[in-house]
């Protein structure tokens, strides 16, 4: 039967301490114990079930984590305060000096800049490939490569990884594949693919209301365990910890996190489809021009769809900026970054998001100054905003030449 990431979520149980349908959050930072024989133990890592600090773990931590661990089909999970303080944490567990580091060349801007500006002072190298060749990334390997990194759907190209081809290449020399599946949850389980650690920005799409930032590590229970350890544990020591309150607000809405994503890639296919018929330059995942069309099919869970990120190419960076004003005047979205939200978000990554990758790197890896990069609403009438759009579009002269009606 094929794994069902939602269905997991929804058979999880479990009530608050009086009954409630919701469990308790525990508002507290650390906790006693009955006796001073437990409390050493427990230092030790032996007292299951017992909380110390909530910097190591609290009970409202522990459902989040296990919630998201469900979705991932991965033993357990670690949240933490954000994507960022996912990201490199396991990055730091993994690596010692002088190791090497695979990545793709297109990841979220903050990644990149830990990979190619932070990690370099403790002698972790990071070689940049295109990730959708498996021969390249095969041939960066050296006797110090520690792991491969990707996105299963990459900021803000939407080129994919290639989760099982990659998987192979690790286990064949003992790596450790990490995958961001930020872009794109439920609609991608990384770790049943063969990703070993899967990794989130909660603040997108599984948080869905952009109120927070978080993040979260799924991964096997040693993993986690060797991340939260008190004596040389990455998370625990670095201390990016989430917030109980904000544990227990972000699980209330994982919980429509499958009706979101299907009104979000119903949407953006959508869009995606008109906007390609109108002669604009789109990417998205869902049509068949995408170089990768066939490889996300082979790898989705169908009925969550292709995702709500879509990008169209302008021509100008001063055509982009016209154009997400004018949209944003029409409140057909906002001018913002960040994804996954009820509203459509649109922002041009050259000059945001993306601005860490320096320009010449930008160009090669095909980041024009034209893109601008959609995070699709939940709008119940997308054909309106579509009209709408398509005005905007015809009254900057960005569809004139490329209209349709000139190629019948
Ligand atoms: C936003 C984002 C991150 C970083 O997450 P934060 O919650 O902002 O720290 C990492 N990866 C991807 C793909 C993202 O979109």
């Amino acid at each position: 039967m094929a794994f069902k990431p939602a269905n997991n979520i929804q058979d999880l149980q479990y009530f608050g301490e009086f009954g409630g349908v919701n469990p308790s959050i525990s508002d507290s930072s650390t906790y006693t114990f009955l006796s001073a024989k437990t409390m050493f133990d427990t230092f030790e890592g032996n007292a299951d079930g017992c909380y110390l600090y909530s910097r190591h773990s609290s009970p409202s931590n522990l459902y989040l984590g296990e919630a998201l661990a469900a979705m991932e089909g991965t033993e357990t999970a670690n949240v933490s305060a954000s994507g960022m303080g996912a990201i490199t944490p396991v990055l730091l567990q993994l690596c010692n000096a002088g190791d090497h580091i695979i990545s793709s060349r297109t990841i979220y801007g903050g990644t990149y800049a830990f990979l190619k500006n932070f990690t370099p002072k403790f002698s972790i190298k990071t070689f940049f490939v295109d990730i959708t060749k498996l021969d390249i990334v095969e041939a960066a390997i050296t006797k110090n490569t520690k792991l491969i990194y990707c996105e299963s759907v990459s900021n803000p190209l939407l080129e994919l990884a290639d989760i099982a081809g990659l998987s192979e290449i690790a286990k064949k020399y003992n790596l450790k594949l990490v995958v961001d599946n930020t872009f794109s949850p439920l609609s991608i389980s990384p770790a049943i693919l063969g990703a070993d650690i899967v990794v989130h920005s909660l603040t997108k799409f599984i948080n869905g209301s952009s109120d927070t930032v978080g993040g979260v590590i799924c991964a096997s229970q040693e993993f986690i365990n060797d991340l939260r350890n008190v004596n040389n544990g990455a998370s625990m020591l670095l201390g990016s910890t989430m917030d109980s309150l904000r544990a227990a607000s972000i699980l209330k809405n994982l919980r429509t996190l499958h009706i979101r994503m299907q009104q979000h890639s119903k949407n953006a296919l959508f869009l995606a489809e008109k906007f390609e018929e109108d002669g604009l330059k789109t990417v998205y995942p869902g049509l068949k021009s995408h170089p990768s069309h066939n490889l996300f099919k082979s790898m989705m869970n169908e009925q969550y769809g292709f995702g709500g990120m879509l990008t169209i190419d302008v021509g100008s960076l001063d055509k982009a900026n016209e154009l997400m004003e004018m949209m944003q005047n029409k409140n057909l979205g906002y001018l913002a970054v960040s994804l996954g939200f009820y509203k459509t978000l649109f922002s041009a990554p050259g000059s945001s998001t993306s601005s860490e990758i320096p320009e010449d790197e930008q160009k090669e890896m095909g980041l024009s100054d034209g893109l601008i990069r959609f995070s699709i609403g939940l709008d119940a009438d997308i054909d309106r905003t579509y009209q709408m759009m398509r005005t905007c579009m015809e009254e900057l002269n960005i569809l004139k030449g490329n209209n349709k009606f000139q190629y019948v």
